[in-house]
């Protein structure tokens, strides 16, 4: 009774409408409505669903809560506010710009000494005793062609890596891929890498068969490689264009480079030149004496000095402009690299830059971004897992779900490809963007990252620096030793039906300092808990020099001759694992604990 009237009361103060982002924490939500947190955690509780104060909730959960108190939500997009309007051009007003290329290929291939043969073939000799500045990306002009007097930008990072890395930050500025395969070495892991990175960015693909000066080069072995990967040259009658070159020796450079703009004309790359530029920040740092310095790939538009702008979530003023060669610029064109200053902060490789009409719409947008970053932080999940896949498709979000597929060796990961393939239903297509022998590295994971993939690990684990990059990109990595195994959960997963997770975490370490005989029991081993905690009959692994050589239950744990169920991190402790009284000086015993996950709400 007594309830019953506190909630009537309660109800009654609740406003008749309220206003709330994407996202709203229970906490705010309640404040916004007039409650008390707890009174909507119980309410939701009522509901089914169990949330703590701080947790977001998205605005169709919201606003069946706010139903249950006659409130109706209506949903302001701060995202939306975000959002400046390209400035709008005529077609008709649309001009070619030259080309952006990345260059890519498997390390001691010759990326680095292209580059520099280019560069000083193309810079250098026009620009007497001028220096080259490192800015992140370089233009050279070649004498014929049609594209703005044949110009072609270079992105100074080659590798996928870099690639990749921006693509994942939603930037993808690269035009052409120049793929660099050694004719004496021919296609290698890093190669086919770079293939499935271009390919899944849909960027065309140019080969240069790199170190033809050497005796042993055998471009035809080269093409014979790549096209079983898809890239058949013309003359075969494909459509990869190939050029032989030799970056040591400087030579077919130029062919190279009429190749680029070959390519180039046929993409048909066009922007407007009459609007106000955007572009995106490739390279950015604070630099003494001159303040934050930022590199600008010019997409869109005029840049001039004095244009005021956003980048990221930083509002500026461009104060001075600069070229690849150091030399102050009035003003940049469609994809030029410039060099800025006038950062109000420094932005992040990746973020988009645009001038606005004026300097307080740069200010304003710049305050709601950082607002909406930080909901943002707080929130929730947007990458792809096995226990949000379900409700994605059924929502309508994806219809296909991409995957990087790794195993310990070739034959396997074949037969894995194919097996995964044929789980594709009519409601979702499954496709592997990448498939490769060797352990899962950072490549694998930005890669998924970018295209929203998740990774499938087959007889093989991820680097530990490749997991810590999953974690922070929240990337799903799972690893399975069986492939049925695999085409279950996925299968499950597809279907809706995934079983709660087990996950296995790692809570603790022990450190072994002294061994004990006791006769009777065996070996207790004399420790320190330098980390976590261990538990009583807890799993253990016990790893010797990085090696788990055991792995088994804790039995005894002790502290002054008692047992004990936990000792925490800085405690000494005697420790004894079932079975196994080989534990020697300076081993690890490691402490896992297993729980269930539950599905997500
Ligand atoms: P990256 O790892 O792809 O950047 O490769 P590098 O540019 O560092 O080149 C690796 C090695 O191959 C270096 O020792 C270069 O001198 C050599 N190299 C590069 N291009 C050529 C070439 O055209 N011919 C020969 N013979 N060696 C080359
Ligand atoms: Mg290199």
């Amino acid at each position: 009774m007594v309830q019953q009237r506190r909630r009537e009361e309660e109800a009654a103060a609740v406003p008749s409408h309220i206003d709330i982002m994407e996202h709203v924490t229970i906490s705010e939500l309640a404040r916004k409505m007039n409650l008390k947190a707890s009174s909507l955690i119980a309410k939701l509780m009522e509901m089914g669903s169990m949330v703590t104060i701080n947790q977001q909730i998205d605005s169709d959960t919201a606003a069946v809560i706010a139903e249950q108190y006659n409130c109706t939500v209506n949903i302001v997009s701060l995202y939306h506010e975000t959002v400046i309007e390209s400035q709008k051009s005529e077609e008709a007003d649309d001009s070619p710009r030259p080309p952006i290329v990345t260059i890519m290929g498997h390390v001691d291939h010759g990326k680095t000494t292209l580059m520099d043969s280019i560069r000083e073939a193309k810079v250098a000799d026009q620009e007497h005793g001028g220096i080259t500045q490192h800015i992140g990306a370089y233009a050279v002009s070649i004498d014929q062609g049609s594209i703005d007097q044949g110009r072609i930008v270079f992105l100074d990072t080659p590798g996928h890596e870099a690639f990749t890395n921006m693509r994942a930050r939603g930037a993808q500025v690269t035009d052409i891929v120049v793929l660099v395969v050694a004719a004496d070495d021919g296609v290698m892991p890093q190669t086919v890498e770079a293939i499935s990175h271009a390919r899944e960015a849909e960027v065309p693909i140019i080969v240069a068969i790199n170190k033809c000066d050497l005796e042993d080069a055998n471009p035809d072995r080269i093409k014979q490689q790549l096209s079983d990967h898809d890239l058949v040259p013309e003359a075969w009658g494909g459509d990869t264009l190939y050029r032989e070159v030799s970056a040591l020796a400087k030579a077919g450079i130029e062919e190279l480079l009429e190749a680029i703009l070959l390519q180039a004309d046929l993409l048909e790359l066009r922007a407007p030149y009459d609007v106000r530029a955007e572009g995106r920040v490739i390279e950015s740092k604070v630099d003494l004496g001159r303040g934050t310095v930022g590199t600008v790939l010019i997409e869109r538009g005029t840049l001039r000095r004095g244009d005021p702008f956003i980048a990221g979530v930083f509002p500026g003023k461009v104060r001075a402009m600069f070229d690849d060669r150091g030399h102050p610029l009035p003003e940049a064109t469609p994809s030029l690299p410039v060099e800025i200053l006038g950062f109000s902060g420094l932005p992040a490789a990746g973020d988009p830059f645009q001038v606005t009409a004026d300097e307080r719409i740069a200010r304003s947008v710049g305050a709601k971004r950082q607002e909406l970053r930080k909901v943002k932080e707080a929130g929730s999940i947007s990458q792809i897992t096995l226990d949000n896949l379900y409700d994605t498709i059924k929502e309508g979000q994806i219809q296909e779900l991409k995957v990087v597929a790794k195993g310990d060796v070739h034959g396997s990961v074949e037969a894995l490809v194919s097996a995964l393939e044929r789980l594709s239903t009519d409601d979702i297509k499954l496709t592997v963007i990448h498939a490769s022998a060797g352990a899962i590295n950072e490549n694998d994971v930005m890669l998924a990252s970018a295209s929203n993939a998740l990774i499938i690990g087959f007889h093989i684990r991820p680097t530990p620096k490749a997991q810590e990059l999953a974690d922070q990109e929240k990337v799903e990595i799972r690893r399975y030793d069986l492939i049925y195994e695999a085409l279950e959960e996925i299968r499950d997963a597809m279907e809706g039906m995934l079983a709660p997770e087990v996950v296995t975490e790692s809570v603790g370490v022990a450190e072994v300092r002294e061994l004990f005989r006791v006769s009777r029991i065996g070996t207790i081993a004399g420790c320190h808990v330098t980390s976590g905690h261990v538990r009583r009959n807890g799993t253990v692994h016990v790893v010797r020099d990085g090696t788990q050589v055991y792995e088994g239950r804790l039995m005894t744990l002790r502290r002054f001759k008692e047992d004990v169920n936990e000792v925490e991190a800085g405690f000494e402790c005697g420790i004894r694992v079932e079975n196994f009284n080989d534990l020697k000086q300076g081993d690890s015993i490691e402490a896992f604990e297993t729980k269930e996950v539950a599905k997500k709400l």
